[in-house]
């Protein structure tokens, strides 16, 4: 008889997802007169930059005649890309084409990577999750254990006492909006090295990191190559949440045949990343490109200081926001992130997301994003004042 995959069967904040999801589609089709602004989106509001858009287009010409015309390309990347990225990224680490992978997303990379590791292996997560690493762990049939972050411990767990195989950082975090410290990640990074653990680093939103205490790559950590594999995105610094393209770093110093193996896992599970989207991404990093990229990060983040400003203000406790696009705001008087959630949406028409999406660890919060666009920040913060101040 088929059984169908119960971990995928049991997976519940996706749920919490799709109900936020549907309850706003019902109330815009009930209320075709109202205007819903939303401060919920991991979206970027900004427009790729002009030099990437041109590499894109040049690319597509390319495609339009045989002497230039690109097929299947590598699976791990092409060439010129992972050049770019070891040149502008990892300069300071001397790592070599074959420790990098360009992909076409980190959250599939987050995920995928576990098929490189045993199925035994015991593996750790911090709570509230990003919760594709625990719902795509589900669909490989591994579990997570969690590592509670709360108010109590500044949402920064404490090391283990207990062996864990694999670890998930997410630094700067989504959803808390903190980044690790130096300090901090020299901690995990020693535990990783007594444990014979690796560190499965989650670094999508490191172009928002403002912080000197604050390392932009967890390869600033001193022996961090022996034990962490680095995951980066395109998304959100180059407005590639559509196009897709990603990158990640797995240190041959980790262990001896590891780039082989997964060399053998990527030939069998995957044809490369789009040709047009590697094009672009090489793009993002003439000067021009970073101009404009740098200018986009500077607006989110005038953004974030703005929502931070009001919601402290107006008497809520308010983390993150300093090296990432994203505020986990405690709610008052014990209300829920669903109560608060309906709140918005129907007397302000603000949507954001209820932190329960993150585990049941963010029932107490919503996160707020930055990533909306100037126009969205204005109305949602006349709303707001309009609601608070009356
Ligand atoms: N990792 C984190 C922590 C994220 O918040 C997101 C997207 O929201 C991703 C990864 C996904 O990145 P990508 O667009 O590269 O798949």
């Amino acid at each position: 008889m088929i059984k169908l995959n119960e971990d995928i069967l049991k997976i519940e904040d996706q749920n919490e997802f799709f109900t936020a999801s549907k309850y706003v589609r019902e109330y815009k089709a009930n209320n075709p007169d109202k205007k819903v602004i939303s401060l919920g989106i991991g979206d970027v509001s900004k427009p790729i930059a002009k030099p990437v858009i041109d590499a894109m287009h040049n690319a597509v010409d390319e495609l339009a005649s045989m002497k230039t015309f690109k097929g299947y390309g590598p699976s791990h990347g092409y060439d010129f890309l992972k050049d770019a990225i070891l040149k502008n990224e990892y300069s300071k680490y001397s790592f070599s084409r074959d420790e990098i992978y360009i992909s076409n997303g980190t959250k599939t990379d987050s995920c995928s990577i576990l098929e490189l590791f045993d199925k035994e292996m015991k593996i750790c997560a911090v709570s509230p999750i990003y919760p594709i690493y625990k719902n795509g762990a589900a669909c490989l049939n591994r579990k997570i254990e969690f590592l509670k972050a709360t108010e109590e411990n500044d949402f920064l767990v404490d090391i283990p006492k207990e062996h864990y195989d694999l670890i998930y950082l997410c630094s700067p975090n989504n959803p808390i909006g903190i980044a690790y410290s130096f300090d901090y990640l020299n901690k995990w990074v020693d535990y990783a090295l007594n444990n014979n653990a690796i560190i499965l680093f989650d670094n999508a939103y490191y172009a928002f990191i403002q912080s000197n205490d604050v390392p932009k790559s967890i390869y600033e950590i001193k022996n961090a190559k022996k034990v962490s594999i680095e995951f980066r995105s395109f998304s959100k610094s180059n407005s590639y949440t559509g196009v897709r393209c990603s990158y990640f770093v797995i240190p041959n110093e980790i262990y001896s045949d590891i780039n082989e193996v997964w060399k053998k896992r990527t030939i069998n599970r995957f044809n490369g990343a789009d040709y047009i989207a590697q094009k672009g991404a090489e793009a993002s990093y003439l000067p021009e490109s970073q101009k404009e990229i740098k200018e986009n990060i500077h607006d989110y983040m005038n953004h974030v200081k703005i929502l931070k400003a009001f919601f402290n203000e107006h008497g809520f406790k308010v983390f993150g926001g300093d090296d990432s696009p994203f505020l986990w705001v405690k709610l008052r008087d014990g209300e829920s992130s669903w109560e608060i959630f309906h709140k918005y949406l129907e007397k302000l028409n603000v949507v954001v997301t209820p932190g329960i999406i993150f585990g049941k660890d963010g029932d107490n919060y919503i996160r707020i994003s930055g990533l909306a666009s100037e126009e969205t920040i204005i109305e949602a913060m006349e709303r707001l004042r309009g609601y608070y101040e009356k």
